[in-house]
């Protein structure tokens, strides 16, 4: 089975293509020669994830799954959560955004969050969702050179480091993606 994993981003097409069973081949965008910016017009992670699978779907009509991520603070209602990437701007600025969650912590004693990663698939018309959530606290200094966005300030929950100073290997067992991307490779075990 042909799956087209609506995403650009090469790291994460590797991760996905280490762990989908034989049988299964994964193409990206790119090789389906899909070369646009899909927009992420919803106001959730998974009106996001299902705008990029049914984009997929409806203009090139391959089988498809998309994700969607977010940073959720606890005592700021979720926020970033999906404008995670333009907290601070349309520029998608990582120390920026980063500032602004410190502003926005400024005085709150509660620092609990999560990181939450929605998989939305069409796989022959069936519709599904998949849910990964690594709960964990915010910190106000930076501290390691890993990872991306707010790796540096994130401490997940039974660990002392930072996701940006966790050993890559780590993160990608204990994150939020590699969890949806587990609940996705067993559902697409099950319908193989
Ligand atoms: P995406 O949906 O995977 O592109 O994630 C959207 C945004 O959420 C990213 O640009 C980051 O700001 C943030 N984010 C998602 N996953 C992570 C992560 O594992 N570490 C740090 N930031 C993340």
């Amino acid at each position: 089975m042909k799956l087209v994993f609506a995403t650009h981003n090469l790291n994460k097409l590797k991760e996905i293509k280490e762990i989908v069973p034989e049988g299964i081949e994964i193409l990206s965008l790119t090789d389906i020669n899909c070369q646009e910016d899909i927009e992420e017009t919803g106001t959730t992670l998974e009106e996001n994830a299902r705008i990029k699978v049914d984009y997929v779907k409806n203009n090139y009509g391959y089988n498809c799954f998309s994700d969607d991520s977010g940073l959720e603070i606890d005592t700021l209602n979720g926020e970033p959560g999906v404008f995670s990437a333009r907290y601070a701007g349309a520029e998608k600025n990582n120390e920026k955004n980063i500032a602004k969650v410190w502003e926005e912590l400024d005085n709150k004693e509660n620092k609990s969050c999560q990181f939450r990663t929605i998989i939305a698939a069409n796989i022959e018309g069936k519709e599904s969702q998949f849910e990964g959530v690594v709960r964990g606290e915010i910190i106000h200094e930076k501290r390691g050179a890993g990872g991306f966005g707010y790796d540096p300030i994130f401490i997940p929950e039974g660990y002392s480091k930072t996701f940006a100073e966790l050993d890559k290997k780590v993160k990608n067992t204990i994150s939020h993606r590699a969890k949806a991307f587990g609940f996705f490779v067993k559902y697409l075990m099950s319908v193989d």
